[in-house]
């Protein structure tokens, strides 16, 4: 398995646009894209060679207003960015990792993730990123 980096920060935000205005007026950084992958609203804030991905539920029963009722904002997940995501996930299961996704599925950037379970990782939850292109 090879990990090339960390491709971003994932952050649970209530509201991506007024979270975004601190990253972007406060600390001059500038967003470089922003998506709607289901229910979540994204926004990516590149710094050097990885990102803070600012990420909001657009469904008061999604993903991250879930975790926001529970722990509140602040960082939700460590992505990884891997060469081959199924080599790195069948390496990972014969390892006995516990993992959230069996196979990798889309995710944001038109990329390839898979989420391992933060049981296994001192309660880190931490995402694998393959990019296509
Ligand atoms: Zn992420």
């Amino acid at each position: 398995m090879k990990i090339k980096r960390i491709a971003h920060i994932g952050i649970a935000v209530k509201d991506a646009d007024a979270s975004k205005n601190f990253y972007q007026d406060m600390l001059e950084l500038p967003v470089d894209r922003e998506e709607r992958l289901g229910e979540l609203k994204i926004a990516f804030v590149p710094i050097g060679q990885t990102n803070v991905e600012l990420v909001q539920s657009t469904d008061p029963e999604g993903v991250m207003a879930k975790f926001i009722a529970k722990r509140g904002e602040g960082i939700h997940h460590l992505a990884l960015e891997v060469e081959d995501i199924d080599q790195a996930l069948a390496e990972l299961k014969a390892k006995g990792v516990p993992l959230v996704d069996q196979q990798a599925r889309p995710g944001a950037h038109e990329a390839r993730i898979a989420f391992l379970h933060p049981k296994g990782t001192n309660g880190v939850l931490i995402e694998l990123v393959q990019y296509t292109h």
